[in-house]
């Protein structure tokens, strides 16, 4: 799908650099990844913008184009590709960019993958419960946007180094023993830059604060790790930019407890009478409250659950459960009338004793009996 690039900035043929700068300003704002999150289509434009002006931006670029621009065809990228790499250039830009990629040494000539970059973003246990969408910043090296990386000021090119021919290293010595070592002039790489980018100074990358919007899923568990496609450091020479992850804390809940197997945990305290009578008692859910039932005669640190109330499952539609630990509350003082009732419950239920079993057996194995 060749592209005319005046067509893609909307210009005329014979636009002047300050028009072909004012179209490319406004639709850079227009599709702008950081305007567009996740939208395939305004990637894809802002590729096709930022191509368009890397030629038609540069008087001998341009030039070349407009002598013969089928060369030029084609400035599609790879899907899910980084906005700012190689890769949204046209093809048969490929030997302009090597030639200017070499410049910067390591690596070589080859396409080299972008980094993948790491950060962390704490999540509050409401958000990761519900999901959310959070933004994260981070620093990172892009292609500096004036100068599309050349490092040369636009309008200008970088030049073959005079000192050493463009070979970038300079031969010492004589005869037998010469060595060769780095060219002091070009610093090796075999290029200068007359006029360095005033963007960048003329490295060709600029160090920029970067924020992207990531999609927290719904029940997501704390250390999770999210992978962002593409939005780690550019790639070289046309290859893909690398990815960006991030992992995600999420910060504990002063109420739910989230256990191993993906369910949440309550400890629920009751009354000793609730224990003996049953009953229902409100309990905490993750959108508000429910009452749960309490059965007569419930033991301490009995387990009662509400089924789909818990964290979403990820992947699945299903939710997991809240269990609830029932906890008796034992009442440290008793007043008159407690005391009383305490009593009469004790009068009553004289004769139960919960360790005649324990008892009785602890006898037996006892060589002498007990003496009571
Ligand atoms: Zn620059
Ligand atoms: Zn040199």
């Amino acid at each position: 799908m060749a592209k005319d690039f005046y067509e893609t900035l909307g210009v005329s043929k014979k636009a002047s650099q300050d028009e072909i700068k004012k179209a490319h300003r406004k639709l850079v704002g227009k599709y702008h990844p950081d305007r567009n999150p996740d939208d395939k289509n305004a990637e894809e434009k802002f590729k096709e913008v930022q191509a368009a002006y890397d030629t038609l931006s540069d008087p001998e670029k341009r030039k070349t184009y407009d002598s013969g621009g089928g060369l030029f065809g084609g400035g599609g990228g790879a899907p899910g590709g980084n906005p700012f790499g190689g890769q949204g250039a046209p093809q048969g830009f490929g030997d302009i960019f090597s030639t200017i990629f070499n410049r910067s040494g390591g690596g070589g000539p080859e396409p080299m993958r972008g980094r993948d970059l790491e950060t962390d973003a704490r999540i509050s246990f409401d958000d990761a419960m519900a999901g959310s969408q959070l933004t994260v910043t981070i620093p990172k090296d892009e292609r500096c946007p004036t100068c599309s990386g050349s490092g040369a000021e636009p309008g200008t090119s970088p030049q073959t180094c005079p000192r050493c021919s463009g070979s970038g290293v300079e031969a010492q010595g004589q005869g037998f023993f010469s060595i060769s070592q780095p060219c002091p002039q070009c610093g090796g790489s075999g290029q200068i830059i007359p006029s360095p980018c005033h963007t960048c100074g003329g490295s060709g990358v600029t160090h920029q604060t970067k924020r992207y919007k990531v999609n927290i899923p719904a029940g997501v568990k704390d250390g999770t790790r999210i992978r962002v496609a593409g939005k780690g450091e550019a790639g070289m020479r046309g290859a893909p930019a690398g990815d960006l992850f991030v992992t995600i804390q999420v910060a504990p809940s002063p109420i739910f407890k989230r256990l191993d197997d993906g369910n949440l945990e309550v400890d629920v305290p009751i009354t000793i009478t609730e224990a003996l009578r049953g009953g229902t008692v409100e309990v905490p859910t993750l959108s508000g409250t429910k009452r749960i039932r309490v059965g007569a005669g419930t033991q301490h640190g009995a387990i009662q659950r509400l089924r789909g109330e818990g964290p979403p499952r990820a992947g699945t539609k299903k939710r997991g459960d809240i269990r609830y630990r029932l906890s008796v509350v034992i009442p440290k003082e008793l007043n008159d009338e407690q005391r009383r009732a305490v009593d009469a419950l004790a009068e009553a239920t004289n004769g139960d004793d919960p360790r005649a079993e324990l008892l009785r057996s602890a006898r037996a194995r006892s060589p002498k009996g007990s003496d009571d």
